[in-house]
């Protein structure tokens, strides 16, 4: 019953402005981090989308490629699973970064200090996300290397930039890649959609002190695109791990990111 009022309660707080969006999700404790609060207030939804005014909803929004945009509450909910690893001067991953939003707002929480690597396996699309950074003002993250964002295949992490503190992985592989876990600092946080299409679970791993072990709790169940090659991807393929006879589907757009379903260990 809880997880369903916060189902509700998602899809009733977009806004007409992205203070109004965010303010929303303040109210409807979507949000409780005040740091990421500010960081939020701070950089503009609409700059990361195509789709106008329907930015500030609380939904995800297609931006092309087979993808979406991931809503805002899920943004927010990764952020505060994050926050601890999130602190100034640290350094972070975020696997399948898309419109670049998520990896902006990880970079200014790390600060100055810190760097935020963001990597998406579509060219174009790491060309655009760059673009969307400049658009809401933020070149000097670009500019700095605070932020950095690069081509790359999730499945492999991306190891000229770690070990990192924390990784974030915007779209469901159905194992968790060991390389993610490898890329790990000692006390490092990953959090990730599990399981293919219809049984995805978002998990978060920690790294113990001396790195020798890995700790795994189930957050809840979510609905993600799946990590997944570029051709599968650009084809509308919905799952190109599974058998062939799975792949009829093509309608990945639906399939995104999304309200967190009831927690399995509620
Ligand atoms: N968090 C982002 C995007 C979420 S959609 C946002 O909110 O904008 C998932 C992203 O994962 C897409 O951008 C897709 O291109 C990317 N992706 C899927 N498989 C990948 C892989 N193997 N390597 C890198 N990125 C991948």
């Amino acid at each position: 019953l809880l997880a369903l009022n916060t189902i509700h309660m998602a899809w009733k707080c977009g806004g007409g402005s992205n203070a109004a969006l965010i303010e929303n999700m303040w109210k409807a404790r979507l949000l409780t981090n005040s740091d990421i609060r500010t960081v939020l207030l701070a950089q503009d939804r609409k700059c990361y989308t195509k789709q106008g005014a329907a930015a500030y909803e609380d939904s995800p929004q297609q931006i092309g490629w087979n993808i979406t945009i991931s809503a805002p509450h899920m943004h927010a909910m990764a952020l505060e699973k994050l926050h601890d690893r999130l602190r100034p001067g640290m350094t972070a991953l975020d696997v399948g970064s898309g419109s670049g939003y998520l990896s902006v707002a990880m970079a200014a929480l790390v600060g100055p200090g810190g760097r935020t690597v963001g990597i998406d396996h579509i060219h174009d699309l790491v060309a655009w996300s760059r673009e969307n950074v400049v658009r809401d003002g933020k070149k000097p993250l670009l500019d700095s290397g605070q932020l950095v964002i690069e081509v790359a295949d999730g499945f492999g992490g991306y190891a000229p930039g770690a070990p990192y503190d924390c990784i974030h992985v915007g779209a469901a592989p159905e194992r968790t890649p060991e390389a993610l876990k490898q890329q790990l600092k000692p006390n490092g946080v990953l959090v990730l959609p599990v399981g293919p299409a219809g049984d995805q679970a978002f998990v978060r791993i920690t790294r113990s002190a001396d790195g020798a072990s890995w700790r795994e709790e189930r957050l809840m169940g979510v609905r993600y695109v799946p990590l997944t090659s570029a051709t599968a991807q650009l084809d509308g393929i919905r799952d190109h791990q599974g058998p062939a006879s799975d792949r009829k589907s093509p309608r990945l757009n639906s399939s995104h990111p999304s309200r967190p379903r009831m927690p399995s260990s509620a």
